[in-house]
């Protein structure tokens, strides 16, 4: 049995795609808290925040987020998993967390590329580029502190994957 990998990210760098072919490969389950909510309550996301508010929705994330952990299982976060110093303490004690890494740029391309991802609510009401670019630049150093490893999440979900593979490969040969 081996250690949950949890992915960390803004949205858009690939955490659930890379999450489920990483879990493939790996043999593992694949865990999406935004979608373990979305099961539970029977609500999207957009409308757990419309009806109830970002702070219930967090507190909300936060129950997702221990009910989705256990051995052997890639999980996919929501992008504001890290912004309660309690989540980042509980994935650190608990699993080894991954941070996929990539500039504004490319996240904005892909979220305006994705329609599923597009119809999100933004936090800012502001055209998405401006608001990744703010979200990123607030949120880096979360993620980059809450992260054991941080990967280029800039290249092919497979080059991800190898990656991650490699990193894993050499933490527990050393
Ligand atoms: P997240 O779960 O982190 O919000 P997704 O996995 O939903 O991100 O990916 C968002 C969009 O970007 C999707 O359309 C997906 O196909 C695309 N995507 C994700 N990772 C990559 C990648 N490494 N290269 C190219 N496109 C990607
Ligand atoms: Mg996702």
């Amino acid at each position: 049995m081996a250690l949950p990998l949890y992915l960390i990210g803004a949205r858009g760098c690939g955490k659930t795609t890379v999450g489920q072919k990483l879990a493939d490969a790996l043999g593992y389950a694949f865990c999406d808290t935004d979608r373990h909510l979305q099961q539970v309550s029977g609500r999207s996301v957009e409308q757990i925040v419309a009806a109830e508010g970002w702070q219930s929705f967090r507190q909300q994330e936060t129950l997702a987020l221990h009910a989705v952990t256990a051995p052997d299982t890639v999980i996919a976060t929501g992008g504001g998993m890290v912004l309660a110093p309690e989540n980042c303490r509980y994935m650190r004690e608990h699993g080894q967390v991954i941070y996929l890494n990539a500039e504004a740029g490319i996240l904005a391309a892909r979220l305006e590329a994705d329609p599923e991802q597009a119809q999100r609510p933004t936090l800012t009401g502001r055209p998405i580029v401006d608001e990744v670019d703010e979200v990123l630049a607030a949120r880096d150093t979360l993620y980059q502190n809450a992260a054991h490893r941080v990967v280029n999440a800039m290249q092919s979900p497979e080059g991800v994957i190898e990656e991650i593979i490699t990193l894993l490969a050499l933490a527990s040969a050393g």
